[in-house]
């Protein structure tokens, strides 16, 4: 329920997107009063990202909104990933059910979550607006900033209109890929951008009755495939594959769709292409997270092809991190320090883990099926006879997570 403000400070969140709901939703929950700008007029119900593993729920349940998220996603402790080559062979499967025992806490059931992102920002905005400190402002963007020691001042404009200033004593840009946020503080996106583009659909087919699991990984060389649930039971599937760039999505719903879905899936049955879009992947981040008094999350922080979910996941366990370390800061219980830290530990996350590991996921899918290498071939035969590999294999998620705690005394 709502708490009282505990203090007089002001957060300004630029993005409502899943990440910046969540600083959001963390930042109320402490009683500081926050505005969040969203140049959209609404969350667009667009293909994006769709899973979030253990990480993210250990966070939505100290929110008390797991429950919530649960009811308009596949949630189910006993959820099965399988590695596929793109024929259907069945190569491993990776059971989510292993961590039952596990001694870890923060391994909070089911483990794992599938919903549009879109659903999830939405019921964190809901959950924002408990919280009568709390302003979520639609069609508002974020049109300039500039800070000195002691506040931010940021230029908002509604519908394109004239701008109006919004003064906050911290700003937390969680605008996404092309944050207006990271231009204002000078930082830029240094990595590399893939040669290909990624092609996201929403599809109704009857997996399941294939014994395919929640997410499946298909080997296929250009031909490589990821197919997933998209929510609960009745909801289409997400389907994900790479074309050439600069096709229209006209050309790939109608001269590419239909061949290449012939071959991912795995039955004759009909199908249906609820949504699709393409868009481009690149492995970056930005050198420093946190410029005075604005720091970036999220994509406006770092961006990594999305193949094994890293992406997404990645941007919520900073939303945790960096919105905790802030709230302590705000509280006067840690010094500003504090939050450099935070954001130092969440620039070497993405370097160490998330954006090496999304490009070894990217590779394994990629490589040719009939000459899989032996590092692969090992790692499902591991999987398959050695459970405590299994084990390890799963909880390796938890590597995204840092709890502030985590931080206290380092
Ligand atoms: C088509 C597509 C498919 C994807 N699929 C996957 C996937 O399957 N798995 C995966 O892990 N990742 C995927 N990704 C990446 C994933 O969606 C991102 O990691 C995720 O969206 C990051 O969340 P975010 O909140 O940081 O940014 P976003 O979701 O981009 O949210 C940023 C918000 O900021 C708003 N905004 C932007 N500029 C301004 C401004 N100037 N003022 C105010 N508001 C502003 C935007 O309107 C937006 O609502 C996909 C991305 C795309 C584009």
């Amino acid at each position: 329920m709502a708490s009282k403000p505990e203090t007089r400070a002001h957060v300004l969140i630029i993005g409502a997107g899943p990440v910046g709901m969540m600083c959001a939703s963390k930042l109320s929950h402490a009683g500081i009063k926050t505005t969040v700008v969203e140049s959209d007029k609404f969350i667009p119900p667009i293909p994006k990202a769709l899973t979030y593993t253990a990480p993210v729920l250990a966070d939505l349940k100290k929110l008390g909104v797991l429950e919530e998220v649960q009811k308009i996603s596949f949630a189910d402790e006993h959820a099965i990933w399988q590695w596929r080559t793109l024929g259907g062979e069945l190569l491993a499967d990776m059971h989510w059910s292993l961590l039952e025992d596990h001694a870890d806490p923060r391994l909070v059931k089911p483990y794992t979550l599938q919903c549009g992102q879109h659903l999830l920002a939405e019921v964190l905005t809901e959950y924002c607006g408990r919280f009568p400190s709390t302003e979520v402002l639609f069609d508002h963007a974020l049109v300039g900033l500039t800070q000195d020691a002691s506040q931010v001042t940021a230029q908002v404009s509604r519908s394109g209109g004239e701008p109006f200033e919004i003064k906050a004593d911290w700003v937390i840009g969680a605008d996404g890929g092309k944050s207006a946020t990271r231009k204002f503080i000078d930082q830029s996106l240094e990595g590399f951008t893939w040669n290909e583009s990624f092609v996201a659909m929403n599809v109704h087919f009857p997996f399941p009755k294939y014994g395919w699991g929640a997410a499946n990984f298909l080997i296929g060389g250009k031909e490589w495939a990821v197919a997933g649930r998209s929510g609960p039971l009745t909801d289409p599937w997400r389907v994900a594959f790479g074309v050439e760039v600069g096709l229209t999505d006209e050309q790939v719903m109608k001269d590419i769709a239909p061949d290449r879905l012939k071959r991912i899936l795995p039955g004759p049955d009909p199908y249906e292409i609820v949504q699709c879009s393409q868009y481009r992947v690149h492995q970056r981040q930005v050198q420093q997270y946190k410029v005075g008094r604005v720091v970036l999350a999220g994509d406006a922080a770092h961006l990594n092809n999305p193949i094994g979910g890293f992406g997404l996941t990645t941007g919520m366990t900073d939303a945790g991190c960096i919105s905790d370390a802030l709230i302590l800061v705000i509280r006067g219980e840690a010094p500003e320090e504090f939050l450099q830290k935070a954001c130092d530990v969440r620039r070497e996350i993405f370097a160490t883990v998330s954006n090496p590991g999304s490009q070894k996921f990217k590779a394994m899918v990629q490589q040719d099926p009939d000459n899989i290498c032996a590092e692969d071939r090992e790692f499902f035969e591991k999987l398959k006879n050695d459970a405590e590999f299994h084990r390890s294999a799963l909880t390796g998620v938890m590597r995204l997570y840092t709890p502030v705690e985590d931080l206290m005394g380092k």
